[in-house]
């Protein structure tokens, strides 16, 4: 079995990781790079595409999934295997990168991919279920385990050569709403496994509740605006939830509190879909009937004209919008809007990368620049970052622990390098692999 990275490998972004094995050429996710490294996007792959057998996908993040419609447009004609979330997931993804990618061309500049690309890469997935093992060519068996990472996650587990090889793709952050925790690991002899919070551990997951219903009161006291810049997918979903059950439970009075995003929005059915995946107390929610999407207050403002319409609805309210990072989609007219009022505050609940307006904005940035304008930052800036959809350290290491034997090697990916280091380092120091490896990128690893 060789293994080779061609992206997240001492970094986060762009995950991508060659299995060959069985005569098989295997490619273990094909993400898009973000941040420092976004120009990578537009390089050609230093592989053939034309030369991978299949893909396998972990789950619908776009640093995961992201460049999989240029390895359609560079000749990749194979099966792609996910779960079926991730793959209703992944189009509405797209679309959407394909969507701005458009907007963000239109005078000029190298398109990556576009909607007929899309197309003809939704046509290749198939799904998989969970925890059933499928037969490939080459005397290869692969399982996708839920990572408890964002709904439909999964780490996978390949048989091939007498070996087990889990790749992690993202583990999830324990105890957070709706969905389930990951799963435990099995037999494996390798892992290449994410270290995103290698040398971190999170703040504690039981105050971020109060800490959101905290942040809702005062603005609710000052008579101002929240705004809640979050992830489409996933974060969004789960501070609805969280909010839903903060005004469903009687702790917050019931106030305007508007959904402003298109893919979040029609991320919504998806969720719906596929209860089996929640944990029990969402489980039980919806058994009981209890819409945790839909509460008194909540207003889902798909189109452009609804969210202009915001502006005239009298504080106190609540908007919800994304880009998670602060630099596209609807929040930026709203961060221009309301910075600038000290009775309006910004809640911080998802990573800020360096370089983003989001990362200004969390650092205490007192000037911010938005389309052309320096605009003021009077407003509030709070953090809970509690609401992060990886583990930590600590996370990390128990899932480890759960493994029925020792492995034999241990890959580190997903990380910047001081985090994949520190976690290395405590991995070989507790006796948890035979060897443990930071990945060097193209670098071909045997086992
Ligand atoms: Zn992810």
């Amino acid at each position: 079995m060789k293994l080779t990275f061609y992206g997240a490998a001492g970094e986060v972004t762009g995950s991508k990781t060659l299995i060959e094995t069985g005569g098989q050429r295997f490619l273990l996710d094909c993400g898009l790079f973000h941040g420092e490294s976004e120009q990578r996007n537009a390089e050609p792959f230093t592989f053939q595409a034309k030369s991978i057998d299949a893909v396998i996908i972990t789950h619908a993040h776009l640093d995961h999934i992201g460049l999989l419609p240029k390895l359609i447009k560079e000749g990749f004609t194979g099966p792609v295997y996910t779960t079926e979330p991730t793959r209703l997931i992944s189009k509405l993804m797209w679309e959407d990168a394909a969507k701005i990618q458009a907007e963000e061309t239109e005078g000029g500049g190298h398109r990556i991919y576009d909607l007929a690309d899309v197309q003809k890469t939704y046509k290749l997935l198939q799904s998989v279920k969970y925890d059933e093992w499928r037969h490939l060519p080459g005397g290869v068996e692969i399982r996708f385990r839920d990572a408890g990472h964002i709904l439909g996650s999964a780490f996978i587990e390949l048989r091939a050569e007498g070996l087990t090889l889990v790749g992690s793709g993202d583990i999830g952050n324990d105890d957070v709403p709706i969905i389930k925790n990951t799963e435990p690991l099995a037999e494996a002899d390798v892992i290449i496994m994410e270290s995103t919070y290698g040398a971190r551990n999170h703040e504690s997951a039981r105050g971020r509740s109060a800490l959101l219903r905290r942040a809702i009161l005062d603005i609710v006291k000052q008579h101002g605006t929240l705004i809640i810049p979050a992830f489409s997918l996933e974060r969004t979903q789960e501070i609805i939830y969280e909010i839903n059950g903060l005004i469903e439970g009687g702790s917050l009075p019931k106030l305007p509190v508007f959904l402003d995003g298109p893919l979040a929005i029609n991320l919504l059915p998806i969720y719906r879909q596929f209860p089996e995946l929640y944990d029990n107390e969402a489980m039980f929610m919806r058994a009981t009937g209890d819409d945790f999407f839909r509460f008194p207050g909540l207003e889902i403002t798909l189109r452009a004209r609804e969210s202009f319409n915001i502006d005239a609805v009298q504080p106190p309210k609540v908007i919800i919008a994304g880009s998670g990072m602060m630099g596209g989609g609807r929040v930026v007219r709203h961060l221009a809007h309301y910075l600038p009022d000290s009775k309006n505050m910004v809640l911080v609940v998802g990573y800020q990368a360096l370089g983003t307006r989001g990362r200004q904005i969390a650092d205490g940035a007192r000037l911010v620049e938005i389309d052309g304008s320096e605009i003021e930052v009077s407003a509030e800036i709070r953090k809970i970052e509690a609401y992060s959809s990886h583990g930590d350290q600590s996370k990390l290491l128990g899932w480890l622990d759960t493994a029925h034997r020792l492995p034999q090697t241990i890959f580190l990916n997903h990380g910047e390098k001081d985090q994949s280091q520190a976690l290395a380092e405590i991995i070989k120091a507790s006796g948890r692999a035979g060897r443990v490896i930071v990945p060097e990128e193209k670098v071909i690893y045997e086992i």
